[in-house]
C-alpha cells in the first residue's frame, strides 16, 4: 500500500471514530451540578397525612420534577438525584451524593408536621453552626434561600415562616463540600396545605420555585 493510500485510510479510520464519539458519548461535563435530597424513602415514610398519603412520595416527585425542568430550562446544569425510585437511603448516605460529584449545590427536600394543625407554610433551613471554614458554603447557602424564599411568596403566592438555621444530619454533613440547604415544603399536618402538597398543580408549583431559584442563584454568582 502506497503512503498516499495509507494516510486515507488512516484519515478515514480516524473521522469516523471521532464522529462515533461525538455521537456516541453523552455531554457529562457540565458547568454546575446540583444534588437534589428527596427525604425519606423505602420503610421510612415520612410524615404521613391524615388521608394516609406519604411524604416521601412527595419529595420524590418534586426532586424528579425539579430534574425534568432543569434538563429543560437549564441544561448546562447537572442534576444528581440521591434517590430517583422509592428506596431507604440512611441519612449518612445522602451528602456523599454532593461530596463525590464535586456538587456546586445540595437541596434536601421534606414535607412538615405540627401537632398544631393549623401550622401551615413552607420553612428553609441551613445549618446552625459557627465553623469559620465552612462560612463560604454557608454564605452561598443563605443567598439561595433568600431567592427561594421570595421566589415562593412572590412568585408562587405561596406562604413562608422564613430562613431558619438547625443542627440537621444532612447539613451537618453536606456543609464541608457544598453549599447545602434543607426545604420543608409544607405541612402535611394542615389538611389544605397537605391537599395542595399532594396535588399536580402544588407538586410543579413547588418545583417550578426551586428551579427558578437554582437558575438564578447560578446566573448571579
Ligand atoms: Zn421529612
Amino acid at each position: 500500500m502506497n503512503i498516499k493510500l495509507s494516510l486515507a485510510f488512516l484519515w478515514i479510520f480516524c473521522s469516523g471514530t471521532y464522529l462515533l464519539g461525538q455521537a456516541f458519548v453523552p455531554k457529562i461535563e457540565r458547568s454546575f451540578t446540583v444534588v437534589i435530597d428527596a427525604g425519606h424513602g423505602g420503610h421510612d415514610s415520612g410524615t404521613v397525612d391524615k388521608n394516609g398519603r406519604f411524604e416521601k412520595n412527595i419529595n420524590l416527585y418534586v426532586a424528579k420534577f425539579v430534574k425534568l425542568y432543569l434538563n429543560k430550562f437549564a441544561p448546562d446544569i447537572n442534576v444528581i438525584l440521591t434517590r430517583d425510585t422509592d428506596v431507604f437511603l440512611p441519612l449518612e448516605r445522602r451528602p456523599l451524593y454532593a461530596k463525590i460529584s464535586n456538587a456546586d449545590l445540595f437541596i434536601s427536600l421534606h414535607c412538615n408536621h405540627n401537632p398544631n394543625s393549623s401550622a401551615q407554610g413552607a420553612e428553609i433551613y441551613l445549618q446552625n453552626t459557627h465553623r469559620k471554614d465552612v462560612i463560604l458554603n454557608l454564605r452561598q447557602a443563605a443567598r439561595l434561600a433568600l431567592i427561594l424564599n421570595r421566589n415562593l411568596e412572590q412568585k408562587l403566592n405561596y406562604r413562608s415562616r422564613g430562613v431558619m438555621r438547625s443542627n440537621l444530619q444532612v447539613l451537618r454533613e453536606s456543609i464541608d463540600y457544598v453549599p447545602s440547604l434543607l426545604l420543608e415544603m409544607g405541612f402535611f399536618s394542615n389538611s389544605a396545605e397537605s391537599s395542595y402538597l399532594n396535588s399536580k398543580k402544588g407538586i410543579k408549583g413547588i418545583s417550578l420555585s426551586v428551579t427558578k431559584s437554582i437558575i438564578e442563584y447560578f446566573e448571579s454568582r
